[in-house]
This record gives C-alpha cells, structure tokens and sequence, in this order.
C-alpha cells in the first residue's frame, strides 16, 4: 500500500505553507472584565481581559490559581473601573468557529482542507497559544519504520501506556501537512507530539511532556496514525494525493468545542 503523504517525490520541493492562523487570534482585542465560572469553584470569578474580543459563553484561560483549567465567560462588561493590580488576566480563548467538510474515520472525524481545522486552532481548545512556541528542540534520531512496531523506540512499559491511551481515544487531534505531522494528546495535561514522516520512515519525534525520553504519548501518536492513514488509504486516498495533508480531531472532542452552542458550525459528513 502506498501512501503519497509523508513521502517526498526526489527532486521537488515541498512546499508547506504555514496552517493560517486561528480566526480568533485575528479579532481585534476588545478590553473588558469578564466572569468566569470553572467547573471546581462554585461562583464565577472575575478576570481582566486585554487581548481577545470575548463573549458570554466563551471558554478561556486565565492566569492565577485556575491557570490551566478551561473556565466559561458568564457575564462581560466593557465599562468599568478597576485597579488593574487586582485582577488576574486572561490568557486565552478557545476558538471554536469550525467551518467545512469532515469525513469519518473510526472514532476521529477527517478533514483535508487545511483552513478548517488548523493545529493552532484545535491546541487553542486546551490552553492558550503562545505567539512562539518556546521550547528548545533537538532531534537526534535514525528513525524507524512506522509500520514496524518492534522497531518503535519504546520499552514494552511505556508501549502498553501508549496503548492504552491510543485506545482511549486520547490522541484528540492528528494531522499531517507533507512530512510534518502533530498531535494532541490528553493525559494529565494535554501533551504536543511532533514528528517527520518519510518515506514511511518516524523520526524526529519530540512531545513537550515532562519525561525527557520516548513517551506513551508518542506511542499513542504513532498508533493513532497508523489508525489513520488505513482509514485513508481505504477510504480516501485519492483526496489526500491532492491534498498532501489531513487533520484528524476525536469526536467527543469534535463535538464539545467545535458544536458547542454557536450556531456558526457547518458540519458536513460523507
Ligand atoms: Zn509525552
């Protein structure tokens, strides 16, 4: 079976466009204060807000002791006087404008449009966006087969985790763009796995968790793509030779953020 993703034809240059940007991050900032219920604390707190047009019914982070936990706006005012020292401000908005064509596949939904549901874009559901992301990369790696599991450089401990997680659907964005591929994976946190595919060949795989090595959320990856890229040679491969890029989002997440209340959602499946 041959995939024309992740394979680069010799002597042509790849040309891989930078996903656009999130349609949130765009949007003139609008300072407001705003009410914020999280989910642990029983009344809405109040939150300063200088860098996103927000709305009731928004899901934001904030910084200060909710930092990293996903809270709703409730209330938003944009007259107001306050000591800014006061406040804790918010640090990111989740964009959940999704607009295109979804395909199924298994327990993810499909999209080949790189528009409709960017990296930046799924990542803004989870925690905020940098502007950069960072982190200090460095690859040193020959790679291995992807279809070769006893080739994956996990030990059989973090293999079983990562299988776990894969089963458990917690791999909740994949995508592919030429070579280049990421993911989201949930765990304690929500993890960015990165990776090259060529030539059928994983290398340079990285994921921002803690553990420094070869983790289960790079394992769950690795599965839930090889998942995906069957699906797509079954189903769909001739739509990904013209693409050269695919997104994968796991439904329940699908469902939560991007169906979430806004009427603004066109949801085609075939
Ligand atoms: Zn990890």
């Amino acid at each position: 079976m041959k995939f024309p993703i992740g394979f680069q034809p010799e002597g042509v240059q790849q040309d891989t466009p930078a996903p656009p940007a999130a349609v949130r991050e765009a949007a003139p900032a609008k300072e407001s204060v705003v009410l914020v219920r999280f989910p642990a604390c029983r009344i809405p707190l109040s939150y300063y807000n200088d860098r996103f047009d927000l709305r009731p019914g928004d899901i934001v982070f904030v910084e200060g002791k909710y930092e990293g936990v996903a809270g709703r706006v409730e209330k938003v005012s944009t007259s107001f006087k306050i000591r800014l020292e006061d406040y804790k401000k918010v640090v990111g908005v989740a964009d959940t404008r999704v607009r295109g064509a979804f395909r199924q596949a298994g327990g993810h939904l499909i999209t080949f449009d790189r528009a409709v549901l960017p990296y930046r874009q799924a990542l803004s559901w989870f925690r905020p966006v940098p502007e950069e992301d960072g982190f200090y990369v460095n690859y040193e790696d020959a790679g291995f087969p992807l279809k070769e599991l006893g080739a994956w450089p996990f030990s059989p401990e973090i293999m079983e985790r990562g299988v776990d997680h894969y089963s458990e659907n917690k791999v909740v964005y994949l995508c592919l763009d030429g070579t280049k591929g990421r993911a989201l994976v949930e765990g304690s946190h929500i993890y960015e796995v990165e990776f090259t595919l060529t030539e059928g060949r994983i290398s340079d795989l990285v994921c921002d968790c803690p553990c420094g090595y070869h983790c289960k959320h790079e394992a769950a990856a690795l599965l839930q793509l090889r998942e995906t890229l069957a699906v797509i040679a079954g189903r769909y491969s001739d739509i990904l030779r013209e693409s050269l890029y695919f997104a994968a989002v796991s439904k329940p997440v699908f469902f939560s953020f991007a169906m979430d209340g806004d009427a603004d959602v066109t949801l085609t499946l075939s």
